[in-house]
Order: C-alpha cells, then sequence, then structure tokens
C-alpha cells in the first residue's frame, strides 16, 4: 500500500494521543499552582472555581477517554477521533482564557509571572506532543496564546509581552513545522523498512525458478506442522514428487527447457493442492514435496494419482518441440508423537519413491507401515 504523508490514521491518531496525555496530570497540577501561588485564588474566588473545575474536567475526560479510546473505537472511530481533538482544543482555549484572565488584572505582577511561565512550558510541551500533526499543533498554540494577545492588544496592557506572545507564538509553529517534517520522514522510512522486510521474506521463502515454496520454508513448515500434529493427534502425510528421466529432457532440449518444464509443472501442482493447508514446495532439482495436514490415506492417493496423471497427459510446447513426461510419488503418512523423529516420515516417503521407480516409474507408491 502506497504510504501517504500527513494521513491521520490510526498510528498517528495513537501516537498523538500517546505523546499528549501524560500532559493532563502536569494541567491539573499547574492550575492548582498557579492559583494557589500568591493566594490568587481567595482575590478570584469565582473565576478560580470556575477554571479549577473547567481544567479538571477537561483532564479527567481526557485521561478516561485514553483508555476507552480502544473500546470505543470499535463502535465509533469517526466519533472517536472527533472527541479527541475536539477535548485537546477545548483545553488550550479553556487554559487560554486563564491565562488572558491572569495577565489582564491589575498588579499581581508574581502570579501573573507563574501564570506566563507555566503558560510557555504547557504551550511548548503541547506543541511537541502534537507534532504529528502539524495542524493540531498550530491549532493547539493558537487557542492557548492568542486570547491573552487579543485582549492585551484591545484593552493596550503591555504591548511589548504582547509582542512577545506573537513572536512566541510564530517561533513554535516553525518549530512544529520541523518536528513534523522530520515525524513523517521517520514514519515513511519505518513504512518502506516494513516492506522491504515483507519482500525479503517472502524471497526467502520461494523457490525463484518456480515460485514454489523452497526447501528452507518446507524444513520450517514442517516442523511447525509436525508439533501441531503430535498435539493434536492428527495425521500429517508426505508426498515426495520425483520426475521420471528429467536428465535426458534437459540433455535433449537443454536446460532451458528443462527450467520450463519446472515451472509448468509447478502450476499444475499448485492447481491440485489447493486447500489452504496444503503445502507445495520445490524439495530439490526436480523433487516436490507436498505437506498435507489432517488428511487420510486415500485422499492422499487420490491426490498424489491426480498429479500423476495430469503430468503423464501435459505437454510443454517448447520452440518447435513437444516435451512430455511422468511422474514418480512416494507418499508416507501417520500420528505423530512429540518424541518421533519427524525426519522418519521423509525418509518413508523416500523410500515409497525408491518403490515407484523401481517398480518402473510413472506411479503412486503409499508407504506401508505402522507409526512414524
Ligand atoms: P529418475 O527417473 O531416476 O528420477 O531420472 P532423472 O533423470 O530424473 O534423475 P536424476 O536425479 O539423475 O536427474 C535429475 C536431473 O534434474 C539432473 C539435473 O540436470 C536436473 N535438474 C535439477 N535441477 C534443475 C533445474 O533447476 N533446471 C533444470 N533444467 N534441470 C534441473
Ligand atoms: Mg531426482
Ligand atoms: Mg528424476
Amino acid at each position: 500500500m502506497a504510504f501517504k504523508r500527513h494521513q491521520i490514521n490510526r498510528r498517528v491518531i495513537d501516537d498523538l494521543k500517546n505523546r499528549s496525555t501524560i500532559g493532563m496530570y502536569f494541567y491539573i497540577a499547574v492550575t492548582v499552582a498557579v492559583l494557589a501561588a500568591d493566594g490568587f485564588y481567595k482575590k478570584h474566588l469565582t473565576f478560580s472555581v470556575f477554571f479549577l473545575t473547567a481544567m479538571l474536567i477537561l483532564a479527567v475526560f481526557r485521561i478516561c477517554h485514553h483508555y476507552l479510546f480502544d473500546r470505543i473505537n470499535k463502535r465509533l472511530p469517526r466519533l472517536n477521533v472527533y472527541i479527541f481533538f475536539t477535548s485537546v482544543y477545548a483545553t488550550s482555549l479553556t487554559w487560554g482564557i486563564g491565562f488572558a484572565y491572569f495577565m489582564i488584572q491589575p498588579g499581581e505582577p508574581s502570579s501573573k509571572i507563574i501564570m506566563l511561565a507555566c503558560t510557555v512550558g504547557l504551550n511548548s510541551g503541547g506543541v511537541v506532543a502534537f507534532i504529528p500533526s502539524w495542524g493540531t499543533s498550530a491549532l493547539y498554540n493558537v487557542f492557548m496564546l492568542a486570547p491573552a494577545a487579543i485582549v492585551m492588544y484591545y484593552l493596550g496592557i503591555n504591548l511589548t509581552l504582547v509582542f512577545l506572545i506573537l513572536l512566541f507564538i510564530i517561533y513554535m509553529m516553525m518549530i512544529a513545522l520541523r518536528g513534523n517534517h522530520e515525524y513523517w520522514n521517520a514514519l515513511e522510512n519505518e513504512h518502506l523498512l516494513k516492506l522491504k522486510s515483507e519482500e525479503i521474506e517472502k524471497i526467502s521463502r520461494e523457490d525463484v525458478l518456480t515460485g514454489l515454496y523452497n526447501r528452507r520454508y518446507f524444513d520450517e513448515m514442517f516442523n511447525i506442522q509436525w508439533k501441531a500434529a503430535a498435539r493434536n493427534t492428527r495425521p500429517l502425510t508426505i508426498i515426495i514428487a520425483d520426475i521420471d528421466h528429467f536428465k535426458p529432457i534437459n540433455d535433449t532440449y537443454g536446460h532451458l527447457a528443462g527450467d520450463a518444464y519446472l515451472k509448468k509443472i509447478a502450476d499444475v501442482f499448485s492447481e491440485i493442492f489447493k486447500r489452504d493447508t496444503d503445502f507445495v514446495a520445490r524439495y530439490g532439482g526436480e523433487e516436490f514435496v507436498f505437506l498435507l495436514e489432517n488428511t487420510d490415506r486415500n485422499t492422499a492417493f487420490d491426490l498424489a494419482e491426480k498429479v500423476r496423471s495430469r503430468i503423464e497427459s501435459m505437454t510443454l510446447s517448447h520452440y518447435n518441440h513437444r516435451i512430455q513426461a511422468t511422474v514418480s510419488l512416494g507418499i508416507s503418512s501417520c500420528i505423530p508423537e512429540l518424541e518421533d523423529k519427524k525426519e522418519s516420515l521423509i525418509q518413508k516417503a523416500d523410500k515409497a519413491l525408491y518403490q515407484a521407480k523401481n517398480s518402473g516409474r510413472n506411479q503412486v507408491v503409499y508407504y506401508d507401515g505402522k507409526g512414524c
């Protein structure tokens, strides 16, 4: 899937949430601190009650929403995102109004300095936290600082500070822009790395010529399926197929013709073994292996027989030649126990294949014998 920069997807929302919710605990502490410092709340009781209540409600709401996010997301994903952004803007605007209230009070220089310092601190933290979404960072920044700057400007209070606040707004927006760029670069790199590692994993499992799974991945899957079959006391079946007299085909028509034949035969195998749990791999040169879980003897035999007859009737037109071959197949099956050696199942299928070859080729032999 193509990478879309600046798309607010679940990953970005999670980042925004995780980076910003921690700040809510600080909001509660800092609100109490600014109101208590220098006895500000005593002189502005009504404002203090409103401000503290509003900040407490918002902070607790956002902390709860953070923990309930996944549950709400299952039913109402869009509303959930809407709640998140609205509560973020409500927090910064509420603080912004409180900040403006502090700054327009006559006197009380120490309360104002404390409020200013706390606002700058909270603002910087928030702007950096919302870097994944530059728009959110910018709005958060403006909602928090602009009310004070506007009101102070209209009332003609401390215009130097108004200018500094405006400068700070621009400065924080520039920092957010830079951070946003770096965040999306990192996310894009992470995406590309994931694609590459998926590609490498696919390549490491695939046989280059036929597109079937390779021997390495067969060994891995065989190990897993062996243990699963032992745990669930279910039969595990292996069929090994080997093309009859393949060397003369190479010798007569050339290796490229041999390769084309191997590709065509691989397509037939994939068509026949189409259950999700069927596993088809190129075992080596012109040998293939089919791993079938929970498949009884008759079904395995029928499938192998189907392979044999399809290959017998298949011809490959290669330039002016018509190439035709047959295949011999050996089957072994057992319900494994954990202490059994899994290699024995392969050895038995090999023995059955050897028998098929010795009995004239182009046939299926089932290894008869108890246990694994
Ligand atoms: P048999 O019926 O006993 O199996 O005879 P055979 O000739 O098929 O057996 P043998 O094992 O002697 O030969 C296998 C041949 O498969 C030898 C090799 O040239 C060929 N072969 C193995 N891998 C490839 C490949 O990737 N491409 C091509 N074109 N040929 C391959
Ligand atoms: Mg062979
Ligand atoms: Mg062969």
